[in-house]
């Protein structure tokens, strides 16, 4: 049986926060004293993950991506890649990081059988790079996406979340390291979520703003086949360039049509949408995997038709300081 929703949607892939802890304090993922940690007894541990794993591939996940927090902060992450990359049905794998440790994780993660990764990068300047992740050094996330490269891993995607006033002078440079490296830059428009945002008014920027860039730079954007794995991304080539441009809109142009994702907390809790405070803990059907396919179809009918998330999204319309924030839902 497929996990189909009360709207046809499909859903064949499964994002999973193995930590809500984190090596950076990224400025619209949560504030500068970080995330109050879930102890580690609140945590599943690799084995009951691995549950929620087969008893969606039973139904048909095929997709898995590993997130956070910050994936390779968690000890023994290389343990939870290979058996993850062993569950029949489980065709792809990949990873989102800020791409810190890879220098040291890149090949150990694809010999363990990771496929792809994506590494978040929101500036190419030092200072600026250290704003936004507070405690970040630029080069080391440089060394990361090498690192990645190097390994094989494939394809190897930047995530850039566009703000106002921060990083959005930066897109001419973005732009031209598509030109010049066998780089997928995905650009994202900065999302309301958790208490982060509160202060989604004053950075938001839709992706036009990066089309109006190119198109400035005489580099219009031309439609391009997607990297395998793109999912809602809208893709384009720049003329002669080596890389990829790719625009995420959840706000602008949302994609919940086509919405074919679960999330599973590091606490255990999956959820059917990024934005519905609706979810289930899976701990109650652990041990049983009769129960955990039902959980996750159960999780699969709560799923709303559309999220609310909006341009003119005021604070206080929705309860952004009871929700989970993006380090402890995996983005
Ligand atoms: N630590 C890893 C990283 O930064 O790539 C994985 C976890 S992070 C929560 C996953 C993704 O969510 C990152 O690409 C990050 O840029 C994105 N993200 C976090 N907060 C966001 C927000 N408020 N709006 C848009 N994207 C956000
Ligand atoms: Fe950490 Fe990723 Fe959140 Fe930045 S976006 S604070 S790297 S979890």
């Amino acid at each position: 049986m497929a996990l189909i929703d009360l709207y046809g949607r499909k859903h064949d892939y499964l994002r999973i926060s193995v930590t809500d802890r984190c090596n950076l304090r990224c400025i619209y993922c949560m504030g500068p004293e970080g995330v109050k940690q879930i102890p580690h007894h609140q945590i599943l541990t690799y084995e009951e993950i691995l549950e929620v794993v087969k008893a969606g591939a039973a139904l048909g996940i095929s997709k898995i991506r590993l997130t956070g927090g910050e994936p390779l902060v968690r000890k023994g992450i290389l343990f939870l890649v290979k058996e993850i990359a062993q569950v029949p049905g489980i065709t792809c794998l990949a990873m989102t990081t800020n791409g810190i440790l890879l220098p040291q994780f890149a090949a150990p993660l694809k010999e363990a059988g990771l496929q792809r990764v994506n590494i978040s990068l929101d500036s190419l300047k030092p200072a600026v790079y250290r704003k936004i992740t507070r405690c970040g050094e630029l080069a080391q996330a440089l060394a990361g996406i090498e690192a990645a490269l190097e390994a094989g891993l494939n394809p190897v995607k930047i995530n850039i979340v566009l703000m106002k006033r921060i990083n959005h002078r930066e897109v001419p440079a973005f732009l031209k390291l598509a030109l010049e490296k066998e780089l997928h830059l995905r650009f994202i428009e900065y999302m309301p979520i958790g208490a982060q945002g509160l202060e989604h008014h004053k950075y938001y920027l839709p992706l036009s703003y990066v089309k109006e860039q190119a198109a400035r730079m005489g580099l219009p954007l031309t439609p391009a086949e997607p990297p395998p794995g793109a999912g809602p991304a809208e893709t384009f080539s720049l003329p002669g360039g080596k890389g990829t441009i790719g625009l995420i809109h959840p706000i602008s142009r949302h994609f919940c049509a086509s919405c074919n994702r679960l999330r599973l907390t590091a606490e255990g809790y999956l959820k059917s949408c990024l934005y519905w405070q609706d979810e289930r803990s899976v701990r109650p059907a652990l041990g049983d995997p009769v129960a955990m396919q039902e959980l996750l179809q159960d999780v699969v009918r709560l799923k709303p038709e559309k999220h609310r998330m909006s341009p003119q999204q005021k604070p206080g319309l929705l309860n952004l300081q009871g929700m989970r924030g993006m380090s402890k839902i995996g983005g």
